[in-house]
Formats: structure tokens, C-alpha cells, sequence
């Protein structure tokens, strides 16, 4: 089995106490059967308050209770530190904790791993970077990739996307319209869309509302970061295709995620040209509330398969 992920990977670094937007907060943290069994052998105090603070449900799954209206972490300081980092070690943490922002996509002879934007840290990383996205190696066997014949044609597809996505000599809308309908260039026109989606946060909401105010046409001068954040819409939702089938509306999925971004941005910063903080907090918005939402990924691509 092999193991790909975007070069950049290796960069991010949890900027924990310095997080604005703790993934301690308002997330439900599921705890494994590993995890569990860890927790219940650890003594004193903090035994006692681990066992005080797991839900078990019925079904056998079980996660923290969250605390307050924040709904935090019970472990989670209020200096933005991990207690259970600090008291029993990294490896303490559940699979969730460990992994979160990474994803994971599995194929017959590959995994590709990757950063969720839903996290600040990975969502200003990938703006700020300037090199085409290019996927690397980690971890092989030496023996050559398996792939099953839906495989063979996916990845060559996949590239020339990304490929097209990159072709830095084309204006970007132009590489935008290769990758999708025209109408989806002018993403304040699908607001009414996204209001019918499932909502996670009111300020999303809010800003949805402030978003009607900016009908502006993509800026070139954003290029560069939202050729970027394009690049790992593609990389992150191509591969669901292989299950669903759903390739061009996924590209699609791809290309109105970014203009969403890029006029959430202008409405942030009440400018035409947002900067990459605007771009990067756009794209947290964005991706804790449409792309960590199973519920809305599918809507739109219901919506964006009757398009056509
Ligand atoms: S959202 Fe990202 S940077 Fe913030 S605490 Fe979680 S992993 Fe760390």
C-alpha cells in the first residue's frame, strides 16, 4: 500500500493555544475502542473525570461531553491546552484528536491523506502557499500500484483537472469555465441555495447575508490562493466519485466552493480584492459548514446534478 499526500503536508504544525477556532470547540469528539480501553486504566483524579465525562451510547459509540454553551473540550484549559496532552501524553489522545484536520481517501493500492480547511492553520497554510500542488510519496512497498481499472482512467482524469486548474499561462476564470458551468462564476447568485442548507454556526449565516452585497467577479489578483484552495477541493472530492459516480458535478462542487470562498472574503474584509487572512478564515467558514457536512456535500451535488 502506498501512501500520497500533498507536499505541503509536512508543514503543519497544531497551533493549539494559539487557535482561534479550536477544534476543542463545538465539535463532537468520538472516543475509539483503543481509547476507551486506555482511559479506563488510567487511576486517581483524572480516571474519575474521564469516566465522569464519556457519553456511552447505545449503539456501543461513545465520545465526551461537551461543556457549556461553547460546547469545549472538558479538557480542553482555558489557555487553549490540552489536559490529557499534558497529564498522560500525545499518545493518550483518540484517533480523532490525532488525525484531525488530516482526511484519509482510500483506493485499491493507495492512500491519500490531506488537510481539512475547516482548521485555521491548514486553510492559511494552503493560501499562503506560491508552488502548484503536487501530490508526494511517503510510503511504498517497491511493488507497483495496484489499481482497479476504474482507477487506471480516474487518476489521468484527476490530473488533467488539477492540471488545468494550474495553467498559470489562462486567466483563472478562465481555467474556472474549462472546469465548470459559466453560472457557477457568479457564486452570489446561489445564496439562496446555501440558505437552505444545514446551518452548524449563525455567523455563517450572517455572512451569507453580508455576501448579497458582493456580486464581484473573481479577482485575478486572488489567483494564486484560490488556485490553491481549488487544487484541494479536487484532491479531497474527486476521489468520492469512484463510489458515487458524481465526476463532473464533483468538479463542479470544486469550482463554486472556491467563488463561495472568494465572495465570503470580499464580504469579510468589505473589499474586491481580499487578502489571504480573509481568504483563509473564508475558507474555514466555509469548509467547517458546507465540506465537514456530509448532509450538505451531498445537497449540492443533487442540486448541481440537475443543473446540467
Ligand atoms: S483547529 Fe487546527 S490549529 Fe486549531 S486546535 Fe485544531 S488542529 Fe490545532
Amino acid at each position: 500500500m502506498k501512501l500520497y499526500t500533498p507536499d505541503f503536508y509536512p508543514e503543519f504544525h497544531c497551533i493549539s493555544s494559539r487557535c482561534r477556532h479550536s477544534c476543542c470547540v463545538g465539535w463532537e469528539i468520538d472516543l475509539d475502542k483503543d481509547t476507551l480501553a486506555k482511559y479506563a486504566g488510567v487511576s486517581g483524579s483524572l480516571g474519575r473525570e474521564l469516566e465522569r465525562n464519556i457519553a456511552r451510547e447505545a449503539d456501543g459509540t461513545a465520545h465526551f461531553i461537551l461543556q457549556g454553551r461553547e460546547e469545549r473540550c472538558p479538557f480542553l484549559r482555558e489557555d487553549g491546552l490540552c489536559r490529557l496532552i499534558l497529564e498522560l501524553g500525545e499518545e493518550s489522545l483518540s484517533q480523532i484528536c490525532t488525525d484531525h484536520p488530516r482526511f484519509r481517501n482510500f483506493f485499491s493500492g493507495r492512500v491519500e491523506m490531506g488537510l481539512g480547511l475547516c482548521c485555521e492553520e491548514a486553510a492559511r497554510l494552503v493560501v499562503s502557499r506560491q508552488e502548484p500542488f503536487r501530490l508526494i510519496l511517503h510510503e511504498g512497498d517497491g511493488a507497483p500500484e495496484t489499481m482497479t481499472d476504474q482507477e487506471q482512467t480516474f487518476f489521468p482524469w484527476r490530473q488533467r483537472l488539477l492540471d488545468t486548474a494550474q495553467d498559470r499561462n489562462q486567466p483563472f476564470l478562465d481555467r474556472l469555465a474549462e472546469l465548470a458551468p459559466v453560472e457557477l462564476l457568479t457564486p452570489a447568485r446561489w445564496l439562496d441555495t446555501f440558505r437552505q442548507l444545514e446551518v452548524l454556526d449563525d455567523s455563517w449565516l450572517r455572512l451569507l447575508e453580508k455576501m448579497e452585497a458582493w456580486a464581484v467577479p473573481l479577482s485575478e489578483e486572488c489567483a494564486l490562493p484560490l488556485e490553491q484552495l481549488l487544487c484541494c477541493f479536487l484532491y479531497r472530492h474527486l476521489a468520492g466519485a469512484l463510489e458515487d459516480g458524481c465526476l463532473m458535478e464533483r468538479a463542479a462542487f470544486s469550482v463554486l466552493s472556491v467563488g463561495m470562498i472568494f465572495t465570503a472574503a470580499c464580504a469579510l474584509e468589505n473589499s474586491p480584492v481580499p487578502g489571504l487572512a480573509a481568504l483563509a478564515e473564508a475558507a474555514r467558514m466555509y469548509s467547517s459548514e458546507i465540506e465537514y457536512s456530509d448532509q450538505n456535500v451531498q445537497a449540492l451535488l443533487e442540486f448541481l446534478e440537475e443543473m446540467e
